[in-house]
């Protein structure tokens, strides 16, 4: 995934898991940026799917 904020690439699980001591129940999902620390969104499964496709070829 690509940080919103810095455009730096890594991978979802290289991410700083930002909420793994979050209060809230199960944390949210959001994933820091591992250079820059800004919080990203997850990116959606339909755009993981995009990928993958375009990779195949
Ligand atoms: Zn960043």
């Amino acid at each position: 995934m690509k940080c919103g904020f810095c455009g730096f690439e890594f991978a979802e699980n290289e991410g700083n898991r930002g909420c793994r001591n979050c209060p809230m129940a199960s944390g949210c999902k959001m994933v820091k940026c591992p250079r820059c620390n800004y919080e990203n969104p997850p990116e959606p499964a339909v755009v993981k799917t995009i990928k993958k496709l375009l990779r195949r070829r």
